[in-house]
């Protein structure tokens, strides 16, 4: 039997997340064993095109070009997984959305700005349908294998609805929101990560975007009531997934 045929695609990122396919490292050789990498710039100098089994996008569209690449990489892809925040929400780049206008946003970046052509930052499903999400800034290793392992033998992977508060009571982690006032987004936040950075004294921050049935609005109160001000309220709900309803009502509650 042919195996898969997998590639990954790039927009705009930090490519932090192919990065994080190249450090699966004890996995690694199963998987490029079990599949054939047709397209992966950044690991292969040879590359081949399209159709693919399995298309991996990394990265928001912020361009008209890369929303034309976007709807062919979509014709030429059986199944399509956005990788990472930036491909699922906007992530980072769409920063830019919430922080003035776009010809702002370009004259501060750009010194020429002749050549610019830069359009509101988003997800990848706002322009095509999208099959799978790897959420995370940068996406959680566990994850990407659970999925990989799910394509190939051809059942759903099992990925969590409920909120990043949920991991860290089960590491038994003192609460940072509750018992120390940082202003920790983990009731709000989709897990999957392992609650990785309140289980190193950090608050959430919510790079993996809203969990289900996230009440913002409460959060963004309670965040007041900690002494932020609401500035730095819309900052945190912004950050990364600004684009959602979820965060948006968050960002817009104060
Ligand atoms: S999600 Fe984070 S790590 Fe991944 S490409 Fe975007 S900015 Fe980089
Ligand atoms: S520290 Fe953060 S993630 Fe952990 S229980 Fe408290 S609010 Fe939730
Ligand atoms: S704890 Fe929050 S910010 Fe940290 S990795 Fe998990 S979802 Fe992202």
């Amino acid at each position: 039997m042919a195996k898969p045929r997998i590639a990954f695609f790039k927009f705009s990122s930090c490519a932090g997340c192919q990065l994080s396919v190249l450090n699966l490292e004890e996995h690694l050789l199963d998987i490029f064993g079990a599949v054939d990498i047709a397209y992966f710039v950044m690991a292969k100098r040879e590359n081949h095109e399209g159709p693919y089994d399995v298309g991996f996008v990394e990265g928001a569209v912020t361009t008209p070009r890369e929303v034309q690449e976007l709807k062919k990489i979509r014709e030429e892809c059986k199944f399509l997984v956005a990788m990472g925040t930036c491909a699922c929400t906007g992530g980072i780049p769409s920063m830019k959305n919430f922080a003035g206008t776009q010809r702002q946003m370009e004259e501060k970046v750009y010194t020429e700005l002749w050549d610019i052509q830069s359009i509101p930052a988003h997800g990848i499903d706002y322009y095509v349908k999208v099959d799978a999400y790897l959420r995370g800034c940068a996406v959680d290793l566990g994850e990407l294998v659970e999925l990989l392992k799910s394509l190939l033998l051809g059942v759903s992977p099992h990925f969590r609805p409920h909120a990043v508060c949920n991991e860290c009571k089960l590491k038994e982690n003192v609460c940072l929101l509750v018992h120390k006032g940082k202003p920790c987004m983990g009731s709000v936040t989709a897990a999957g990560c392992g609650a990785l950075c309140p289980s190193l004294n950090r608050p959430c921050e919510g790079c993996r975007g809203p969990a289900n049935d996230a009440n913002t609005v409460s959060l963004a109160q309670k965040f007041l009531e900690l002494g932020l001000t609401r500035e730095d309220v819309r900052r945190k709900f912004l950050k990364y997934a600004g684009n959602t309803p979820e965060f948006r009502r968050g960002a817009e509650a104060v």
